[in-house]
């Protein structure tokens, strides 16, 4: 009898491999040198944007005919993952391109959506989502920007906020409601450029982390929209939102765990050098034991985005896996930061050393892309029925 053999989820291949590799290279020298100063000044220098778009990892799933690298979603989790260890706010600008507004275009764009947008993601073009406004996060349909039909256009008014990469795309998902009496059946997913008329970008957050990433609120005053640039079907912009926020959340879970390994990475050097009571304090038993539970709970959180990732890909259902694994990397990272604080001392808490960023950056996995009591709301009814 033979029996059939299921490699190790965490087993790449060897393309995975050299992609990964790749993006932590790139990571190390062209992002860690500028981590601290791009927290302080809240911004990423445009070379580097430039620099990404480069290395190829802004245009992951776009097709090789648009220009993109016509790799897997698995391969948008690992760059997000490797970037979000050295910085999780490139991770996020990264996931944000890739897994929402690229993915949101593979999905529902027509063809000359796609021939006159995604050669653009994937070279020069930066791209955003904006769903959530002032009065309606976890409740997303309620959303109050109106799109009014006029002939062979819409007409937007409203506001969007909390858009991440608002201060550097040049793209907007934006989604608003043609027929408010309809509730959600009347919300739709426009196209919508930067320099399009009654379009501005407005204020952008002061945050307690991820404070490279920019995270700004959009105005919309009597902006014209062609017809052309809806995204989907007129009143299905909410299949579009569910659906790539579903695939949205494996990204936040891959920053997250691309976050906690960053932070024990740092914790296993630093416990290694500082000596206290004569020796180095990763000796002591008491150390070891913290950082043996956080290497496991990392490896945990991994093994779920990956195992969410590679369900996706392969077609099979994943609605639970990626609710599940966002919640839960978010909280692994959230304590795994915590630690790396602790175990630095007195030095955790300045700015001179990676782990006060990794622990503030950290948050944010429990509140974007459906807050932890939104996805455990997810994960009951699939588990309850
Ligand atoms: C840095 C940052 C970047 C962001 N980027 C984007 C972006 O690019 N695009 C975009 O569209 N949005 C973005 N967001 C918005 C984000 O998705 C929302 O903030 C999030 O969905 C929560 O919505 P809210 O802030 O309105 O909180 P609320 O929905 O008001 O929630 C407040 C609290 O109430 C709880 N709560 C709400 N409803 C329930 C319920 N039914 N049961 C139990 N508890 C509940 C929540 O869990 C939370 O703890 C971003 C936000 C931040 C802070």
């Amino acid at each position: 009898m033979t029996y059939e053999t299921i490699p190790s989820l965490t087993r790449l291949s060897q393309d995975e491999v050299l992609f990964r590799d790749s993006v932590y290279e790139f990571a190390d020298r062209e992002i860690r040198p500028y981590v601290r100063e791009m927290d302080e000044h809240a911004r990423i220098p445009p070379r580097l944007i430039e620099n990404l778009f480069g290395l190829g990892v802004m245009g992951i799933e776009v097709p090789e005919a648009y220009g993109g690298a016509g790799a897997s979603f698995f391969h948008s989790v690992l760059a997000v993952e490797t970037l979000s260890q050295v910085d999780p706010s490139i991770g996020v600008l990264v996931d944000v391109q890739n897994t929402l507004v690229i993915n949101a275009f593979n999905r529902w764009g027509n063809d000359a959506q796609n021939a006159a947008y995604l050669p653009k993601l994937a070279s020069d073009t930066v791209g955003a989502y904006a769903l959530s406004e002032s009065g309606s996060g976890s409740d997303a349909f309620a959303l109050t920007t109106r799109a009014t039909e006029r002939g062979d256009r819409f007409v937007l008014n409203g506001r969007k906020l909390w858009i991440t990469n608002g201060s550097e795309a040049g793209i907007f998902i934006v989604f608003a409601n043609v027929n408010p009496d309809a509730g959600y059946r009347g919300i739709t997913a426009f196209i919508v450029e930067r320099g399009f008329d009654g379009f501005v970008v407005g204020k952008k957050e002061d945050k307690l982390g991820i404070r490279a990433s920019s995270t700004c609120e959009l105005l919309f005053e009597e902006c014209v929209v062609p017809r052309a640039n809806v995204l989907g079907e007129v009143g299905k912009g909410y299949k579009v939102a569910i659906e790539t926020l579903n695939e949205g959340r494996i990204g936040i879970g891959a920053q997250m765990v691309g976050l906690a390994q960053g932070a024990l990475d740092a914790a296993v050097h630093y416990t290694r050098e500082r000596k206290q009571f004569g020796k180095a304090i990763a000796d002591f038993q008491g150390v070891q034991f913290q950082i043996a539970r956080a290497a496991t709970e990392v490896e945990a959180a991994r093994l779920m985005v990956y195992n969410a990732a590679r369900r996706r890909d392969a077609g099979e259902p994943f609605l639970k896996e990626a609710a599940m694994c966002k919640l839960f990397a978010s909280e692994v990272a959230e304590r795994v930061s915590s630690l790396a604080v602790n175990l630095y001392g007195g030095y955790g808490f300045v700015k001179d050393y990676p782990v006060e960023k990794f622990f503030r950056d950290a948050k944010i996995g429990q509140i974007y892309e459906g807050t932890s009591n939104l996805q455990l709301q997810t994960i009951a009814k699939q588990v309850l029925g």
